[in-house]
């Protein structure tokens, strides 16, 4: 596991060669693709709790309402996407709108994680987990090193928003870096929403200065591309290009980044910026991602024609596949 995750991006392009020869003997193929690395599962629990699973007809009418492994499969399976990486949402159970003390939120946040490992578990060939914490959480260390030391996920998932990270505050900073520090410990990949909201160039200089660098030699993958929802002054693109300015002049400290493209282009974006920021930074460094259940595969993939690639960059696109999802 720890040679797989330590596997050069270059791994990628792999299977691009025969992809690509099927493809044009057969041009209008339905288009496939090799992974969504941006999927989210969610337990009966945590649907009641938050009262916002989606009430879908490609969803398992369960009851009591919950996302299962076998809603991320069907909803795979009708967008032609092979694999799925599923991002435990066990870090939800911090929101303040939730209401629980710290000694309930870490009971619920083990068993949220335990949750998706089970489900995940389910079709090993077809899923991968990541757990997740809320990082300014007392509890969240310790949570860090209990699946550190298993083997059912592949890596840890934070949100900075929903657990009201604010990277100008330095005890802030310090306590995320904590856990990056911890997970790359173990030689575990991460996939991290830094943006949204008010989230700026500025504090995504702030991210990679001062905190990326606690990942070591872990995979970061940066959610959504750097952006998220609302995206307030254009902030997602300005914040992609941060990263790119680092990417561009090979700064070490951003040499493992991923970006994922789920919701990219978000509706206020601009999607002429976005393509031009993405070839300026490298295909290599882009990935598919949906955020499964809020959207279906198949809409990410109609959301990502808006950026107008060419067919060529559409097919690269579907064929990358991070070290851990294939
Ligand atoms: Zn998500």
């Amino acid at each position: 596991m720890i040679g797989l995750r330590r596997t050069s991006v270059l791994c990628i392009f792999l299977a691009l060669l025969p992809f690509a020869t099927a493809q044009s003997s057969n041009a209008r193929a339905v288009q496939s693709w090799r992974a969504d690395h941006h999927m989210h599962l969610s337990s009966a629990d945590l649907c009641a709790r938050l009262g916002d699973c989606p009430d879908c007809e490609c969803l398992k009418s369960d009851q009591p309402p919950a996302v299962l492994a076998a809603d991320a499969i069907k909803a795979l399976d009708d967008a032609h996407v092979s694999k799925g990486v599923i991002l435990s949402g066990a870090y939800l159970y911090a929101r303040p709108s939730v209401h629980l003390s710290a000694g309930e939120t870490a009971k619920k946040v083990r068993l949220e994680n335990e949750f998706t490992a089970a489900e995940v578990a389910k079709y090993p060939k077809r899923l991968v987990g990541f757990f997740s914490v809320n990082p300014l959480q007392d509890s969240a260390v310790e949570e860090v090193r209990y699946w550190g030391a298993k083997s059912q996920f592949a890596g840890l998932k934070l949100h900075f928003n929903a657990s009201a990270v604010n990277v100008r505050n330095a005890e802030d900073r310090k306590k995320v870096s904590r856990i990056l520090a911890e997970a790359a410990k173990k030689g575990l990949p991460m996939v991290i929403h830094v943006g949204g909201g008010n989230f700026n160039a500025s504090d995504a200089e702030l991210f990679i200065t001062e905190i990326l660098p606690s990942a070591g030699d872990s995979w970061v993958q940066i959610a959504h591309a750097g952006g998220g929802m609302p995206s307030r002054n254009g902030n997602n693109l300005a914040v992609l290009r941060t990263f790119g300015d680092h990417i561009v002049r090979n700064d070490p400290r951003t040499r493992r980044i991923l970006f994922d493209l789920s919701f990219v282009p978000a509706p206020d974006d601009s999607p002429q910026g976005f393509a031009q920021e993405i070839r300026r930074i490298g295909f290599k460094h882009f990935v598919f991602g949906s955020d499964f259940s809020v959207q279906m595969p198949s809409d990410a993939i109609v959301n990502l024609k808006r950026l107008g690639l060419s067919a060529e960059e559409m097919q690269t696109l579907s064929q990358n596949c991070a070290p851990w999802a294939c």
